[in-house]
C-alpha cells in the first residue's frame, strides 16, 4: 500500500478490502500488445503499463496523492484548506480524489484546448473549474498559469504546482519504476513514455537506471513541443509536450526523444483501441507510436514497455469522433472531398504564406509574384513542417489600408492583418467549402492538423468546370 495508512480497523485485517480509494492507486497491470506486435512485425516483447486502472483513470493519481501527502507533512495544507492547480485534467482528478478523502476544496484552471468531458469530469468530483484561452503566451495575465497564480493568492490556497514539485517525479520513482522492475522480473530493456511535466519519465527513469543503467529511456514528444526542438506550439494532442522546460526535465536520463505528429498520435490511438481492445487517449497513441519505432529496432529478447497514461473515454468527442477528425484533415469523410479540388488545381502542395514580421510591401510582392489575392500569416518553426497561423491578408483589405495610410508599406504585416481564415479539412465535403466560401473569400485547408493550402472561389469554379467537362 504505497499511499494509504495501515488501517487501524482490525475488522479489515485478513481481508483484501482496501481501507480507502487511495490504497488502490498504483500497482497497475502490464499487458502485452500482442495484436499490435503482430500487425507491425515486432519480434521483441512490447508491453503496455495500463495506468487506466488507477481509481482516477490515469497515471496522474500517483503524483497527485504524493504531492498532497507531502503538503500535509510540510504544514502547507491545513484541514479544510483549498487546492488550486492549472491542469489538463488528469492531475485534477487525482487531486480531487485525494481532496475528497481528506476533506479539501479544489479549484482547477484549464485551457480551452481541453476536451469538454475533462471539464465536466472535474466538476463531477465537486471541483470548481476555470477555463482560460490556450492561444496566449504563459506570461499573459489570461494564461492558465497566471490565472492559477492569482487565485492561489486570493484564496490563500495550496498550489501543488506539478511542474515544479519534486514529489511529482518522486511518486513515479517510488512506485512506477519499482512496479515495472518487479513486473518484468528485472528484464525490462526499454521504457517509453510521453513527457508533459516529465514527472513520469524522469521518476521512472531514475529508479530503473539505478537498477540497470543499460535500460534505455525514450521520451515521446508531440512535434512542435520544446522537448524535441520546436517552439511549443501548435499541436493538438493533450497532456504532453510543453512550451517550456519543467523542473523534472532531465535530459541526462533520456536516451532518445522521438517527435510524433498529431496525426500519428491520433491514428495510433484509434488503431490500438480497435485492434487491441484497449481504449487509449491521444498521448497514449503518441507513446505507442514512439514505442513501435523503438520495438522495431529492438532485439527479439528485449522487453519494451510503453506507459499508457489515460483512457480514450476522455476524448470520445475528438479523437474518436470521425467528424472532428475530418475537420482537421486527419480523416477523409467522402470520395469527392476538398482534396479533389486541390488535385484539379494541380499546383505544389507546399503552403504559400507570409511571416508576421514581413512588411506590407513584401506581402504585396509575394501576392503579385504568385498571382494570389489572399495569404495566411504564419510563423514556421523548423525542423517541423508545421506552421502557427496568426492571421491572414486579403488584397482588398490591404488596398484599403494602404490607400488610407501609404506610410504602412514598411510596417510588419501583423500590424494590419485580418483575422485567421476559416479552416476546412482536406477530407471534408466540397459542399461544405461552397457553403463556407459564401461568407469568406478564402479558406485554409488543413491536412493532418497542419495548414496545407488556401482554397478560393476560383479554385471551386475550376473544379466544377473540370467535373462538367468530364
Ligand atoms: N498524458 C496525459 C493525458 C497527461 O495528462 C499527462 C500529464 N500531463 C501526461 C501524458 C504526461 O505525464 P507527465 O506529466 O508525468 O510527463
Amino acid at each position: 500500500m504505497p499511499w494509504g495508512d495501515d488501517s487501524a480497523d482490525t475488522r479489515l485485517h485478513g481481508t483484501s478490502i482496501a481501507d480507502s480509494v487511495l490504497d488502490l492507486v498504483g500497482n497497475t497491470p502490464l499487458v502485452r500488445l500482442k495484436r499490435t506486435s503482430e500487425i507491425h512485425g515486432i519480434e521483441c516483447v512490447l508491453a503496455m503499463k495500463m495506468e487506466t486502472t488507477n481509481p482516477g483513470g490515469s497515471s496522474k493519481d500517483r503524483p497527485a496523492i504524493e504531492m498532497i501527502l507531502a503538503a500535509e507533512r510540510d504544514g502547507l495544507l491545513k484541514p479544510g484548506g483549498t487546492i488550486v492547480e492549472p491542469t489538463s485534467g488528469n492531475t485534477g482528478v487525482g487531486l480531487a480524489i485525494a481532496a475528497a478523502q481528506r476533506g479539501y476544496k479544489c479549484v482547477f484552471v484549464m485551457t480551452d484546448k481541453n476536451g469538454p468531458e475533462k471539464i465536466t469530469l472535474l466538476r463531477a468530483y465537486g471541483a470548481e473549474v476555470i477555463v482560460c484561452p490556450v492561444a496566449v503566451p504563459p506570461e499573459d495575465p489570461q494564461s492558465y498559469y497566471k490565472v492559477a497564480e492569482r487565485i492561489t493568492n486570493e484564496r490563500n490556497a495550496f498550489r501543488p504546482n506539478q511542474y515544479a514539485n519534486p514529489n511529482n517525479p518522486l511518486a513515479h520513482e517510488k512506485t512506477t519504476g519499482p512496479e515495472l522492475w518487479r513486473q518484468t522480473g528485472g528484464r525490462i530493456t526499454h521504457f517509453v513514455a510521453g513527457a508533459g511535466t516529465c514527472g513520469t519519465i524522469t521518476g521512472t527513469a531514475r529508479y530503473l537506471k539505478q537498477q540497470n543503467p543499460n535500460i534505455k529511456v525514450v521520451a515521446a514528444d508531440p512535434e512542435m513541443s520544446v522537448f524535441s526542438g520546436g517552439s511549443g506550439r501548435p499541436y493538438l494532442v493533450e497532456g504532453v509536450g510543453e512550451d517550456f522546460f519543467p523542473a523534472a526535465w532531465d535530459a541526462s536520463l533520456y536516451d532518445e526523444i522521438i517527435p510524433i505528429s498529431d496525426e500519428a498520435s491520433f491514428l495510433t490511438a484509434r488503431q490500438v483501441s480497435r485492434e487491441e481492445g484497449i481504449l487509449i487517449g491521444g498521448s497514449g497513441g503518441l507513446a505507442v507510436a514512439a514505442a513501435l519505432q523503438v520495438a522495431k529496432r529492438a532485439d527479439p529478447d528485449d522487453i519494451v514497455v510503453v506507459l499508457n497514461p489515460d483512457s480514450g473515454r476522455g476524448y470520445l468527442s475528438r479523437i474518436f469522433d470521425d467528424s472532428w477528425m475530418a475537420t482537421f484533415g486527419f480523416l477523409r469523410e467522402c470520395d469527392q472531398c476538398i482534396a479533389a479540388v486541390l488535385d484539379t488545381r494541380g499546383d505544389t502542395p507546399s503552403l504559400l504564406y507570409v511571416n508576421p514580421s514581413d512588411t506590407v510591401r513584401q506581402t504585396i510582392e509575394i501576392m503579385r509574384a504568385n498571382g494570389v489575392s489572399q495569404l495566411p500569416v504564419c510563423k514556421n518553426t523548423p525542423p517541423f513542417a508545421n506552421a502557427e497561423v496568426s492571421g491572414s491578408v486579403d488584397e482588398l483589405d490591404l488596398m484599403e489600408s494602404v490607400y488610407q495610410d501609404p506610410s504602412i508599406m514598411d510596417t510588419p504585416v501583423e500590424k494590419v492583418m485580418s483575422p485567421k481564415l476559416p479552416t476546412v479539412g482536406v477530407g471534408q465535403k466540397v459542399a461544405l467549402a461552397v457553403e463556407m466560401l459564401d461568407k469568406s473569400p478564402a479558406l485554409l485547408v488543413l491536412s493532418g492538423g497542419r495548414p496545407l493550402s488556401v482554397l478560393t472561389r476560383t479554385d471551386l469554379l475550376t473544379y466544377f468546370e473540370a467535373v462538367a467537362n468530364g
